[in-house]
């Protein structure tokens, strides 16, 4: 295909931000589409991790993540790190000695693949790390130092400034609801809920959980899992921990601003029995209480369930699809990890053509019909 003219990048959470602004750097034309406003999507209900510690299921997986995790220390060092990006690393450890096995043997694999762990104990972690957790003086605490934790909310806002700054275009709180095509099957418009079409030749699906549906618009079918997750965030005058953590049973960070985000894969389980979440954030809040005790007098001020938008293999969907000259694909969960190099590598294809190796186990095609 040629340089194309125009790019719609549709969905502006951190994955339609990164290959936008990549785009916008390189002299592409965009216009971001989102349905509702930048970066408040599932960007902002995650619990935002930045790892490849978690993603040893596949070596090619954990190779994309860990270029993930190498692409944000690129991207804080052009755009700057405040107030989005985290480098403190991040604490884990286990409460039953299977699990604790299990961290042990993953530990193992990880530092035979080249990936910096470190172990200590919970008495060292007290003195050195995190005086607020309440800790066994024994327990195997593992370090993974190079990882960290980022504000999606304000990497999609920065990076959307920029882009808008040199001559991008943002339309917010405006839906896609169609995708007009030629008799080859090439892009040529999308068309809004407000009623305007724009003349488009390529179109980045980025909407997330809703990317399927937007797939569908072009007769494409790309297939999901269903996967909520509930995220609560509280609020504290002080925070009381200075990194993202995996203590038994709760994921916690830090969030800015006075405010503290909890997950739970276990409170997950639970999203279809509750008939509010905030019943799941009180049980988030409980649990978390055990492993940092002051988080106790710190209320929960909200609870969110979210969809996680993955393909139904559990990996990423990325690139062109040969039958719709002119469409792409950047969907993927782990996307707060991934979303900057999956930015950098699909713009790159989009602008030139060529395709790089780390993206070849996770290309659209896969899902053919
Ligand atoms: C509980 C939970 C925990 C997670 N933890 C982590 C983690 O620790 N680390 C990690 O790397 N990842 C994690 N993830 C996954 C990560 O959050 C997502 O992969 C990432 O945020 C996806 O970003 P996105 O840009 O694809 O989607 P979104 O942020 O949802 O953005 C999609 C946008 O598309 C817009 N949209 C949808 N349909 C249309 C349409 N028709 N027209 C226009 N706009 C449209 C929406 O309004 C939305 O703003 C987690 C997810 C969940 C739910």
């Amino acid at each position: 295909m040629e340089r194309p003219e125009r790019v719609a990048v549709i969905g502006v959470g951190i994955l339609g931000a990164c290959v936008g602004w990549n785009l916008s750097r390189q002299g592409a034309e965009v216009v971001f589409i989102d349905a509702g406003q930048p970066g408040e999507g599932v960007t902002n209900w995650s619990f935002s991790w930045v790892n490849a510690s978690n993603k040893t299921a596949r070596k090619t997986y954990f190779d994309l993540n860990v270029a993930g995790m190498a692409a944000h220390r690129e991207l804080a060092g052009i755009i700057g790190p405040e107030p989005w990006w985290h480098p403190s690393g991040h604490l884990r450890w286990a409460g039953d000695p299977a699990a604790q096995t299990k961290l042990l043997e993953t530990t193992e694999l990880l530092a035979d693949w080249g990936y910096r762990v470190e172990l200590s104990t919970g008495a060292e972690v007290l003195r050195h790390l995190e005086p607020g957790l309440a800790i066994p003086d024994e327990v195997p605490v593992v370090f993974y130092r190079d990882e960290a934790w980022v504000h999606g909310r304000h990497l999609v806002r920065r990076l959307v400034d920029q882009a808008v700054a040199s001559g991008a275009e943002l339309r917010s709180g405006t839906a896609v609801r169609a995708i007009g095509t030629a008799a080859d099957g090439s892009i040529q418009t999308v068309t809004l809920s407000d009623g305007g079409t724009l003349a488009v030749d390529v179109v980045v699906n980025a909407a997330g959980p809703s990317a399927s549906h937007l797939a569908g618009l072009v007769t494409r079918r790309l297939p999901m899992r269903a996967e909520p997750g509930v995220v609560a965030r509280v609020s504290c005058a002080q925070v009381p921990l200075h990194r993202a953590m995996h203590a038994p049973h709760i994921e916690i960070r830090p969030d800015g601003d006075g405010s503290v985000v909890l997950h739970s894969r276990e409170i997950d389980a639970l999203i279809d029995t509750a008939e509010n979440p905030a019943e799941l954030g009180w049980l988030l809040h409980e649990l978390a209480r055990h492993a940092v005790p002051e988080l106790g007098g710190c209320p929960v001020a909200e609870t969110r369930v979210a969809n996680r938008p993955i393909p139904a293999d559990g990996f990423p969907s990325v690139g062109a699809v040969p039958s719709v000259p002119g469409y792409y694909e950047a969907v993927s969960h782990s996307g707060i990890t991934l979303g900057p190099v999956i930015g950098r590598l699909l713009a790159s294809e989009i602008l030139s053509g060529e395709t790089d190796e780390l993206l070849a186990d996770f290309r659209p095609e896969r899902f053919a019909p």
